[in-house]
């Protein structure tokens, strides 16, 4: 058809029902399979042709049946039920934030991308994921926060397998008015539009709003009228298109951002970066700083005081970092508005890059971000410390443990991904407010007391489901492909529901080394054609559209499926999303991860399909290396890094295979009872993974170790017109201008040996270049097996400084001594940059 325009008829809901448009256009749903019901029961065939879209399903579903349901007495009783317990989660009172944390200011968090649900394709994995779930547990913890953004028109991308296996990608424009967002309004009621310049171009922008639970996420959107074409497609696809769309996108994310929700008049207090993407939110609040007077570097202290950075990655690719060239043609009038020099503004994040054999000073987003800030963490434990080993270069002199970069472990949001199926057997045996406090440890023991044919039970059901699911899409694939007869019909029998069934998905990067599993395929067929005791995969996941590497995994996949000793045993599913995933976690025995360590900077989905009883089978990299307890699953080669990639695979292949055979494949088939039996796998991965992997775990961390400091500290170096910004901004100025004049030499009178407990006298002298003695931390360091620890020198007051400092273990000690310049409220000693080590006198 030759379209000519468009028009949305809007439904009449009958009065009995009037809500199911209210809860439609809250993502509260996407956590609560007996609302999804409700718009499902409607229309089935709508409910699944159209992605799962409450909105959607409303809007496509005949007048009639509306009209029926209406009257309907069983539909209006679970009606009824669910609107009260939507209203019981809107209005509670007394939420986690309203007891533990009633002074938080609030906060705005911006990330690049949301994975809510499927129906709103704005995400393309495990960062998206994360974001969304955070929202959610915001919301269930009550937290005040608003999220910011963008809407991606043609979102991500609907993965197709072509008849050999090779990923296609297609983009479908998203008809907004079937998505459960509504336009944004100003306190007097417009529609509100902000404006952004990107180079030369003045670029309007609309924000939507899209509530979840109780907050809220504003939502970002160029394609509008008064844009040019090129521009309307800016908000068109998450990471598509070349270096210099990125770039303009960032600029959109984060100035564009803060303008949303200044136009919204929305509070804000602490500014939390979800990866480096929104680096650039910190331009736009410097911008108003220095409206209102602030010289650019007391504006840099102001807000970086308040605000948080949370890095996801250490792989090159999540990192990016764009010549200045590029920044200059997208960032140019920058500089003036911010009243500082181009040279100032980029050494603020400047990483030098060998680009085709010559070093180039490039600007970093994460360096920009870290520079943006004065709190920074990694996603795990093992991230963290991968972190500051990563970044410690711009602390010239410090050690890698020093680097102020913390951790917050990720979690998941239980509700999102635990089927219904387990959430009621769950509820036989938690307390009765148990979704309120997933994080209680204590709690989650009374697991135990549910039986092994309880639990089997449930896992059969949503694994049959699970099957059913991939046979059905299996078979949509086949016919699009034009495959034989025998083939569409064999995928009737695929996979078998007693067989142990072991999932893997997730984005084909390489370093999560897909194909792993395959590489001694003899003793793959073995394991899958055991005559007893058989084992079946399914795999799925999609490659960035760039990444032919990562297409080619998906390729091998896909052919070894096609195998005769594979066919039907091992599945690749296409179009990987979040309804694949809750099937995938829901239905599958095992959970199975490699990736090469340490570059997995934590993980989730593992977690995931632990909340449902799932035990993980990884490589101990990102959170399994904090998970893994003995009982709850199993480990994947061991915890060291190798300098050889090859040997390395080889180690976890071997480890993955013989863990798989000796261990995991006896325990499921061999009827043990008591410690030795899968139930008790089973149980004690939903006791320990379900309330330290939580949603609710991490955003409580989240709360307490960032977000209500920073809004203190932010709330004091801004008070009285910003005067500690100003003192601690023109202290930096002057010590880093007289910092390459400093001097200092020590000298530590030291035996060969001595005895634990024993002192060394050490001393140095400073020359202080002009610096006032009290605002130089001198201090030995004593490095033991790589073990740091400081001592501080006392000052004489005549730039000698001393201490008898403590040996305390025995040992082989190096000793040194440095002078750290500091005073009262920098967020740590090295926020300067600034150490000098002193010379052997
Ligand atoms: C959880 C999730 C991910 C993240 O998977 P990892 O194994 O942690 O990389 C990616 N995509 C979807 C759709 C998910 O639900």
């Amino acid at each position: 058809m030759n379209v000519i325009g468009k028009v949305t008829v809007l439904p009449q809901l009958p009065p009995s029902i009037a809500r199911l448009s209210e809860l439609a256009y809250n993502l509260y749903w996407s956590w609560t399979p007996h609302a999804q019901a409700l718009y499902s029961e409607l229309d089935p065939q709508v409910w699944e042709n159209f992605g799962q879209n409450p909105v959607r399903t409303l809007l496509e579903v005949p007048q009639a049946r509306l009209d029926t349901v209406a009257t309907d007495k069983d539909y209006l009783a679970r009606y009824k039920s669910v609107m009260a317990d939507f209203d019981a989660y809107m209005n509670l009172k007394k939420t986690w934030a309203s007891q533990n944390a009633p002074e938080m200011q609030p906060v705005a968090y911006f990330s690049m991308e949301y994975g809510f649900h499927e129906s709103l394709p704005i995400y393309s994995g495990g960062l998206g994921v994360l974001a969304g779930d955070h929202c959610k547990s915001a919301s269930d913890l009550g937290l005040p926060f608003t999220a910011v953004g963008m809407l991606f028109h043609q979102g991500y991308f609907r993965q197709l397998f072509d008849k050999d296996g090779w990923q296609n990608e297609a983009y479908d424009e998203l008809d907004l008015t079937t998505l459960p967002i509504t336009p944004a309004r100003t306190p007097d009621g417009q529609e509100a539009r902000v404006s952004v310049r990107i180079g030369h171009r003045e670029i309007a922008v609309r924000v939507w709003n899209l509530t979840v639970g109780r907050i809220r996420v504003l939502l970002l959107d160029t394609n509008v009228p008064e844009n040019s074409e090129e521009d309307r497609k800016l908000t068109a696809r998450l990471y598509g298109g070349n270096q210099e769309l990125r770039v303009q996108q960032y600029v959109l994310l984060g100035v564009a951002g803060i303008r949303a929700l200044r136009a919204l008049d929305v509070p804000a207090s602490v500014y939390h970066m979800n990866e480096g993407h929104a680096a650039l939110l910190g331009l736009e609040r410097i911008r108003e700083c220095v409206d209102a007077g602030l010289d650019f570097r007391t504006a840099l202290e102001s807000v970086a005081s308040s605000t948080l950075f949370t890095t996801h990655t250490p792989v090159a690719a999540g990192n990016d970092a764009f010549t200045y060239e590029l920044m200059d043609r997208y960032l140019e009038q920058w500089p003036e508005l911010l009243s500082v020099s181009r040279h100032e503004l980029y050494e603020l994040a400047r990483h030098d890059q060998n680009w085709d054999g010559q070093t180039v000073p490039a600007f970093s987003m994460t360096v920009f971000a870290l520079r943006m800030s004065r709190a920074a963490n990694g996603v795990s434990e093992l991230h963290g410390e991968v972190s500051r080993d990563m970044w410690k270069f711009l602390y010239p002199g410090a050690e890698a443990e020093e680097v102020p970069i913390g951790h917050v472990t990720n979690g998941a949001h239980n509700l999102t991904f635990t089927s219904q199926a387990m959430r009621d057997l769950l509820s036989t045996v938690l307390p009765k407010d148990w979704t309120e406090r997933l994080e209680d440890e204590e709690m989650w023991k009374a697991v135990d007391g549910l039986s092994d044919a309880q639990l089997s039970n449930v896992q059969l059901e949503t694994k049959r489901e699970m099957i059913a699911f991939i046979r059905a899409r299996m078979r949509e694939q086949m016919l699009r492909n034009g495959a034989s007869a025998a083939d569409v019909a064999a995928t009737d029998t695929l996979m078998d529901a007693n067989t142990l069934t072991i999932g893997f998905a997730r984005r084909f990067a390489t370093y999560k080394r897909a194909t792993l599993l395959f590489r001694d395929r003899e003793r793959l067929a073995r394991i899958v054609n055991h005559p007893d005791r058989p084992v079946q995969f399914v795999f799925a996941g999609k490659a960035h559209p760039a990444d032919n590497p990562g297409k080619a995994f998906i390729q091998e996949i896909y052919r070894m499926s096609q195998e005769p000793e594979f066919r039907g045993k091992i599945v690749i599913l296409e179009n990987y999303d979040m309804n694949v995933a809750r099937h995938l976690v829901q239905g599958v025995d095992i959970w199975l991860n490699n990736p090469r360590r340490p570059l997995e900077a934590s993980g989730t989905s593992g977690m995931k399909a632990s909340f449902n009883g799932s035990p993980n089978f990884s490589v101990l990299d990102g959170w399994w290396r904090e998970g893994y307890d003995g009982t709850n699953g199993w480990p994947i080669g061991e915890e060291r890094e190798y300098a050889d990639l090859n040997v390395q695979d080889d180690a976890d292949a071997f480890s993955l295979y013989q863990t798989l055979e000796d261990e995991i494949v006896p325990r499921y088939y061999g009827g043990a009872t008591g410690e030795d039996s899968w139930a008790y796998s089973v149980r004690r991965s939903i006791e320990t993974v379900s309330p330290r992997f939580s949603m609710q775990r991490q955003v409580i961390d989240y709360v307490q170790r960032y977000y209500l400091p920073l809004g203190k500290r932010g709330q004091a170096v801004a008070a009285n017109h910003n005067a500690e910004a100003r003192t601690i901004a023109g202290w930096k100025t002057w010590v880093r201008q007289q910092w390459p004049y400093v001097s200092i030499s020590a000298h530590a009178e030291l035996p060969a040996t001595c005895h634990p407990g024993q002192t060394a006298p050490i001393s140095a002298q400073v020359n202080p270049a002009g610096i006032s003695l009290e605002e130089l931390r001198v201090e030995a360091v004593l490095n033991r097996a790589g073990h740091l620890t400081r001592f501080p020198l006392a000052s004489r007051g005549d730039g000698t400084f001393s201490a008898e400092v403590p040996l305390e273990e025995s040992g082989l000690y190096s000793v040194g001594v440095r002078m750290i310049p500091e005073i009262d409220g920098l967020s740590n000693e090295l926020e300067t940059g600034l150490i000098k080590w002193a010379t052997a006198r």
